[in-house]
């Protein structure tokens, strides 16, 4: 063990190999409180090293230090104080209860848990007080030192972004949202090239269930150990686009309570919270972005705002059938994936529920 890895936590990560799984090494390459321990993947991949089973597909190398390492099972005997899993959904549910319960606690990215009344689902800016689940969830499930907290889907982080600041000032009581997503959000190959070149895919099976749902939870309230729903009316239609990272929403809202344009947008570009407080490694100075040119965001210039964790929002204007129509713009495998997840465990750290 180096020096290093003494004072560092030790993680694995479970579907190591994959799109998410990739964004996990690299962006916990030089982490100053994590390091990569073990790493696990399919049969395809069990018993290779890393740099054998895995082809490297972002820019720049696959780092030195996990090419060497063998990938193993997802099974709770990996060498490490906690995991991050970026399992495919069929996979993930069943594995994650095992490390759970073997008492290695979960960051997870996948689906299967997201809505269990017992997990977080968290966005550290939007709802912290989330982690309190945590306690519930350990007895509830006779779980020891074991848990699991998840991250939103990858086009419902964006959204809730977006919509937190204005739903704590001045109550958002319906949402409209047309996501555009990239083709890096189903995974690698993902949508075939004949399908996704010249073309416009409008759907993605289980999203707008999914986006609909989770922006309840994560802007609802705990009370008692239980999460109360946001009131809120969301409508979610969604379509696969020709772009290769960043998941685009156009949004509109209605809001309670009356709002200027400048008031919408100064609740939009002051939004602060827990992890900027905190100075969480992974926390970009600024959550949202507010762009002001008529043609921002788009997903190549602004995807790796605030080193892909910042949301960009422009196009801010009063709306003709709800009140304001926007765009919001975030890095799905970043902000809405791995980089979720790691600002999730940078979190838990701060709170103290990883020791
Ligand atoms: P992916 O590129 O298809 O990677 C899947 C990973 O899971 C690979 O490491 C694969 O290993 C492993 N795997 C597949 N079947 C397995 C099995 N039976 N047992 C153990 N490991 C298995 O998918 P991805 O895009 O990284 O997505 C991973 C998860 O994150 C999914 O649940 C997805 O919904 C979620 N997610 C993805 C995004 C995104 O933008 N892509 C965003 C948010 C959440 P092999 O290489 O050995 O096959």
């Amino acid at each position: 063990m180096t020096d290093s890895m003494a004072s560092k936590f030790k993680v694995g990560i479970l579907g190591a190999t994959g799109i998410v799984g990739q964004r996990f090494i690299q962006l916990l390459e030089s982490h100053p409180q994590f390091e990569v321990s073990a790493l696990a993947a399919s049969d395809r991949s069990q018993g290779k090293t890393y740099a054998e089973a895995c082809t490297w597909r972002l820019p720049g190398e696959m780092p030195e230090r996990v090419k060497q390492i063998v990938v193993q099972p997802p099974a709770p005997t990996l060498d490490c104080d906690f995991v991050f899993s970026s399992l495919p959904g069929e996979v993930a549910g069943n594995a994650e209860e095992e490390f759970a319960h073997a008492g290695c606690p979960v960051i997870s990215n996948s689906s299967p848990h997201r809505m269990g009344a017992d997990v977080p689902l968290l966005i550290p800016e939007v709802n912290p007080e989330h982690i309190a689940l945590i306690d519930v969830q350990r007895s509830s499930r006779g779980y020891d030192r074991g848990f699991m907290v998840t991250n939103p889907n990858c086009s419902a982080i964006v959204i809730v972004m977006a919509l937190a600041p204005l739903h704590a000032r001045f109550g958002v009581t319906s949402c409209v949202v047309t996501t555009m997503q990239a083709l890096s959000g189903a995974g690698y190959p993902g949508v075939a090239s004949l399908d996704a070149t010249d073309n416009v895919i409008p759907f993605i099976g289980g999203e707008e269930e999914k986006i609909e749902a989770e922006t309840l939870k994560l802007l609802g309230r705990v009370g008692d150990g239980v999460v109360d729903d946001a009131k809120m009316l969301v409508s979610a239609q969604c379509n696969r686009v020709n772009v290769t990272d960043g998941h685009l929403a156009a949004i509109r809202v209605k809001l309670s309570e009356k709002a200027s344009l400048d008031q919408v947008r100064a609740a939009l570009a002051s939004f602060r919270s827990a992890p900027q407080e905190l100075k969480l490694h992974s926390a970009p100075a600024k959550p949202i972005i507010v762009r002001n040119e008529v043609d921002r965001p788009q997903p190549r210039l602004d995807r790796d705002a605030g080193n892909g964790m910042s949301v960009s929002v422009g196009r801010i204007a009063p709306d003709n059938v709800l009140d304001y129509h926007f765009v919001a713009l975030g890095h799905n495998t970043i902000r809405g994936a791995a980089g979720a997840a790691i600002l999730n465990a940078e979190l838990l750290v701060a709170m103290d529920k990883l020791k």
